[in-house]
This record gives C-alpha cells, sequence and structure tokens, in this order.
C-alpha cells in the first residue's frame, strides 16, 4: 500500500509548526464589521465639521485604516485629505479634535457598540482553535487593539489564549505595530518559540504584511472583504474565506 503524505486541510497549512498566533478583529471575531462601523460613526462626524472634504467611503477603511494601531488610523486617514490635526495627549478627551481626541473616540464609540451587543465568534475560527489545542499547538492573540481582552471575554475565548499581545502590551514594551513584526515575533518569545515554528493568520493586509515581514513558517490570509489576490499580494502564503477551511 502506497502511503501519501497528507498536505491537505490543517495537516498542511500547519505543517511542522508549534504554534498558531491569530490576530483577532476579522479572524477570531467578527469585530472588523463594529471597528468599520465605530470608523465611519466617526469620521461622518467629524468630517461634517470640516469645508470641502470628501465624505468617509467604505475603502477608506481598508485603505487607510484596517489592522493599524488606532491613532496610526486616524493620522493616515487625516493625511488621505490634507487634514493636520494637533495629536493632543494619549489620553485626551474624545469630544476634543486632535489626533488622540478623534481616536479616543472612536473607542468609546466601539465599547458602546460592543457593550450593547456582545459578541459571538465566527464559527469557523473556534473550530480551527479547538482543532489546534487537540493537536497539541500553542496559541496566542496577537492585535494592535487595545480592547482585545474585553473582546475575547465578550466572545467567551479569553481561556484559549493564555499569550495575548495586544495594544497595550506593545506599547509598554515599546514595540512598532503592524506592518511591522515585532509584536508578532514578541508573541513567538513569550510563547518561547523561534518565529519559524509559528503561524500566522490575519485578515488586514498591514498584518498580512507583517507576518511575510517575519520570519514565519507561513502566513494565512482570511478574506473578509480585503480582497483574495490583495492578501496573496501582501505575502499571504494562502487565502481562505473561513478557518474551518483548513480543518
Ligand atoms: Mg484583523
Amino acid at each position: 500500500m502506497t502511503v501519501v503524505p497528507d498536505t491537505s486541510g490543517l495537516a498542511g497549512a500547519l505543517s511542522g509548526a508549534s504554534a498558531i498566533l491569530f490576530d483577532l478583529d476579522g479572524v477570531l471575531t467578527p469585530t472588523a464589521v463594529v471597528h468599520e462601523q465605530a470608523w465611519k460613526q466617526l469620521f461622518d462626524g467629524f468630517l461634517a465639521s470640516v469645508p470641502d472634504a470628501a465624505p468617509y467611503r467604505e475603502s477608506d477603511y481598508f485603505d487607510h485604516i484596517d489592522g493599524k494601531p488606532r491613532f496610526d488610523g486616524v493620522r493616515d486617514f487625516l493625511t488621505s485629505r490634507g487634514i493636520v490635526l494637533p495629536e493632543g495627549p494619549a489620553d485626551d478627551e474624545p469630544a476634543h479634535d486632535t489626533v488622540h481626541g478623534l481616536g479616543n473616540r472612536k473607542n468609546k464609540v466601539f465599547n458602546d457598540i460592543v457593550e450593547a451587543g456582545g459578541v459571538q465568534p465566527y464559527e469557523g475560527s473556534v473550530r480551527l482553535v479547538d482543532a489546534a489545542l487537540a493537536r497539541g499547538l500553542k496559541l496566542a492573540v496577537v492585535s494592535s487593539s487595545r480592547n482585545a481582552p474585553a473582546v475575547l471575554k465578550a466572545a467567551g475565548l479569553s481561556d484559549y489564549f493564555p499569550v495575548v499581545v495586544d495594544g497595550v502590551v506593545a506599547v509598554a514594551q515599546g514595540l512598532p505595530g503592524k506592518p511591522s513584526p515585532a509584536t508578532y515575533e514578541y508573541a513567538a518569545r513569550l510563547l518561547d518559540l523561534p518565529s519559524q515554528d509559528c503561524v500566522v493568520v490575519e485578515d488586514a493586509v498591514s498584518g498580512v504584511q507583517a507576518g511575510s515581514a517575519g520570519d514565519f513558517r507561513s502566513v494565512i490570509g482570511v478574506d473578509r472583504g480585503a480582497g483574495r489576490q490583495t492578501l496573496l499580494d501582501a505575502g499571504a502564503t494562502v487565502v481562505v474565506n473561513d478557518l474551518a477551511e483548513l480543518l
């Protein structure tokens, strides 16, 4: 009998890996949709007070904001409209029209939406997480968001992920955000593994670029709207529409 090596499904995509490093928003939970909503609400309101500014479009989220640390998203979107605002202090009032004020306003809108509606994780993602754990793989969450622990808790996923590198950890450790690979590399170190042994799972272009810039085993792109070819061009090893496809 001929033994054919199994290179399909989970075994193929994760072959030889010891850990999976998951982005959170848009990979484990559909919170990318909530972030999109919150950004739209923020900039619709802000741009209404700016004469002759082009209105906020859905594509702005993917072009300037998705996957980046919040204040970078604010700054990069404003730059796309030729708008320069003072930075303001990091804890600036959400009511202030500064980079940090707008970022904190967006955070408030996001938290209000999450608290009102709760968060259901993607079913296919939970199935992959369960299968990975059953095979003894280590798991971590690497998110630009400062709300990652709150979102994991709201989604009932906290117990799965002893290692969470979020926006708060990144700032505390002085790590640059995605598209730098630094936060993913830090998660691998916390798991006591070389990057080579870890697979990165991402839905955003900046996140796929982060994985691709590091020395990781592979980068799995999840197409939640960024576009299959766009994610491949950004450096994804493989692109799926749902993580259950890897089972
Ligand atoms: Mg994401």
